[in-house]
């Protein structure tokens, strides 16, 4: 797209500490892996959950806990930087909930995930949802060891949020378009974002929802094979 501003674009190795960087995403990799292990040798299914602040992470993972508790054994991971608002939400829903604070970080880590894992009864789950700090950029490159991933994104967020942050779509299972009975209002196409997607990630399932209207969220569980 051609521009008049003038662009800065930071090329390889001009990033401070890009060592400790690559370093540190290794190491996350790796307890990724295991917490993957742990995860699969209790036989549960793990779902990170991502998205900007007030996407509706938390009201999806709600509505779904409420959908699919009565067929498994469901434990939310909350992470936020601060606060508990999220996790007292979910725990309306009556399923265990662990709090993770990040104090200044803005994603979750793999460590966190398995500080958070020893603090659940994983002999007594089959479902975990992971809820990410909200954010659009870095949790795309920190994997959690979760199974599938899934980015929330709404219409509130204006037309440009999935062209501006290829990244976190490259990798997602599933995307859900939450808002959309607020489409119309905010002026926004879905099916522009929904091409967004498909351009990025043809192999995402995009399922427009509105958590307010509870609607689509059995699609939403059907896209993870969760039925
Ligand atoms: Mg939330
Ligand atoms: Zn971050």
């Amino acid at each position: 797209m051609a521009t008049n501003a003038e662009v800065i674009t930071s090329s390889e190795g001009e990033v401070f500490d890009i060592e400790l960087e690559t370093d540190i995403l290794r190491v996350n990799k790796e307890l990724a892996l295991e917490n993957h292990r742990v995860m699969r040798e209790h036989g549960i299914t793990s779902i990170d959950v991502m998205g900007s602040v007030g996407s509706g992470k938390t009201s999806l993972i709600k509505a779904m806990v409420s959908i699919l508790k009565n067929r498994y054994r469901i434990a939310v991971i909350e992470g936020d930087v601060t606060t508990t608002i999220d996790a007292d939400l979910i725990a309306e829903e009556n399923v265990p909930t662990v709090q993770v604070n990040t104090g200044k970080e803005c994603h979750l880590d793999a460590n966190l995930i398995k500080k958070a894992l020893a603090r659940l009864k994983l002999n007594e789950l089959d479902l975990i949802f992971i809820e990410n700090v909200g954010n659009l950029i870095c949790p795309a490159e920190f994997p959690l060891g979760s199974d599938k991933r899934i980015v929330v994104i709404s219409v509130t967020e204006g037309p440009y949020m999935v062209v501006k942050h290829p990244m976190m779509f490259i990798e997602a299972d599933t995307v859900a378009i939450n808002k959309i009975d607020l489409a119309q209002v905010m002026e926004v196409d879905p099916s522009k974002l929904r091409n967004d997607i498909a351009t990025i990630n043809p192999n995402a399932c995009v399922v427009p929802i509105s958590c307010r209207r509870n609607d689509g969220i059995v699609e939403v569980g059907r896209s993870l094979g969760l039925d």
